[in-house]
């Protein structure tokens, strides 16, 4: 029998490729050009439904690194990347209708692959990967969400920003919970003065226009930081920059607000901020959320959004080959695993696509080095905290036990060598067939 693959994007695009390129049949599933999403306009594989730019490909930056292993193993949304490539500077920017047409052309040309353009809405038999990505058709949402359990799928995402911990300064931030129940929790107080520009600067923000279909009903327990500081000056005094519960602190002089920072990882080397949910522009909040005291150097590791974005809870519900707990011969890749962006999508797609072969071929699977690129990422979705989960893209604070260094670019240049060195160790051990990649990438 052969193993389904449902979604033409990037994830499913890179799956559907490498199950085939190892020999093994596949039925790629893609309901485009009959049943479009509100996004995609094209019938092409992999299409890029917004930016071009693939991010960078700097050797020093996560996303350069992701990259680079992703050639290493095989990728075919890597190969036709660099094939419809335009001089971007530091970034990987491609000519849109190139690099879909080639992986389209590629797919279909390829033997083991059998395209079926039609909606899928039931989870097939046998070893599948799902790979419906973000804008996944609602009657198979529905039927993920009554396989999966009502709590466990998501139609929308409000996530607040992600800071570096070494980009914190300390002198300004003091550890502890509301109410002293624990010391997880950072906490940068405000004057009244720094409160007063802060929101000032926060209510008169430039914010991202959200496209017809993009636009989401907010939930009164989640509503973005700029629409509640709108409702009035005390109203996140009241919420989430309240400056209670911290009695036991004996402070000199009592803050005016606080705003609170929730570790997002083991090694605590990322933290969010607490109800910073949002739709300010990037630069917007760099600009605004560096006001705070402590931030002034912030580093985002993930910038706050709230957006349609149909997403499983994987850290509840995969192992981390990217199977099914409940159904280990279910995959899921890309972006409805909770990752977030086109490479990261096609890092889901290449594991899950693997680990489906594996499991057809051999019976057993692989998990991938923790400190690669792709070992750090799944580890992070299948790993988080279940109850806080939210979509992730790929960046430092997900690399474990990085030693100290004075110099940013020092310890960039040890996160990528440890990474390249684990990949290549990873596919000389286990993937005869990938020497020449290795070599080229
Ligand atoms: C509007 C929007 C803009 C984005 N912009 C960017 C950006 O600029 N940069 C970036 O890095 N990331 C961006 N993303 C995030 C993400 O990287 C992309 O969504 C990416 O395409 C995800 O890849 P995927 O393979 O998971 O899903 P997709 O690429 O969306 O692929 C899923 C495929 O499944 C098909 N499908 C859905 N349901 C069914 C079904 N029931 N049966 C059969 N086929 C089905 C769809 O037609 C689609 O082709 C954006 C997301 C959205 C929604």
């Amino acid at each position: 029998m052969q193993i389904n693959v449902i979604g033409g994007g990037l994830a499913g695009s890179e799956a559907a490729w490498q199950v085939a390129k190892r020999g093994e049949r596949v039925v790629l599933y893609e309901s485009r050009p009959l049943k479009m999403t509100p996004a995609h306009k094209t019938s092409f594989f992999a299409e890029l439904v917004c930016s071009n730019s693939l991010k960078s490909k700097e050797l020093h930056h996560p996303h350069g690194i992701l990259k680079k292993e992703l050639e290493m193993l095989g990728s075919i949304v890597m190969e036709s990347a660099r094939f419809a490539s335009l001089k971007g500077g530091k970034a990987l920017i491609v000519d849109r209708k190139v690099f879909s047409e080639y992986i389209t052309s590629k797919i279909e040309k390829n033997e083991n692959i059998e395209v079926r353009r039609e909606e899928v809405k039931e989870i097939p038999e046998g070893i599948s990967i799902i790979a419906t990505g973000p804008l996944t058709h609602k009657d198979f949402a529905d039927e993920l969400k009554n396989y999966l359990g009502e709590n466990f799928l998501y139609f929308y995402d409000a996530v607040s920003p992600i800071i570096s911990s070494d980009s914190l300064n300390m002198g300004k931030i003091f550890k502890g919970d509301r109410f002293g129940l624990d010391d997880s929790y950072l906490n940068a107080p405000m004057t009244e003065y720094e409160y007063k520009r802060f929101y000032e600067e926060l209510i008169n923000a430039e914010i991202h226009e959200p496209k017809e279909f993009e636009k989401i009903p907010y939930f009164e327990g989640c509503l973005p930081i700029e629409v509640m500081a709108k409702r009035g000056y005390e109203t996140l005094r009241w919420g989430p920059l309240r400056p209670d519960g911290f009695e036991y602190m004996n402070f000199k002089e009592r803050p005016y607000a606080i705003v609170q920072l929730r570790p997002e990882n083991k090694e605590r080397t990322m933290y969010s901020l607490v109800g910073f949910q949002t739709q300010l522009k990037i630069k917007e909040q760099e600009r605004i959320f560096r006001m705070i005291p402590g931030l002034e150097n912030a580093e985002f590791l993930r910038y706050g959004k709230v957006h349609r974005n149909i997403y499983i809870n994987s850290p509840k519900l995969l192992n981390p080959d990217l199977s099914l707990k409940k159904n280990p011969d279910l995959f899921f890749a890309g972006q409805i695993t909770g990752t977030e962006g086109y490479v990261e999508a096609a890092a889901g797609g290449i594991v899950a696509g693997i680990n489906a072969f594996l499991r057809k071929s051999r019976g057993a699977t692989l998990v991938f080095p923790r400190n690669t690129a792709i070992g750090a990422l799944i580890n992070y979705i299948v790993s988080a905290d279940f109850e806080n989960f939210s979509p992730m893209n790929v960046n430092l604070g997900l690399f474990e036990e990085i030693p100290k260094f004075k110099d940013k670019m020092e310890k960039r240049r040890y996160v990528a060598q440890r990474a390249l060195k684990e990949m290549e160790k990873f596919v000389s051990e286990n993937f005869a067939d990938l020497k020449e990649e290795v070599k080229n990438a």
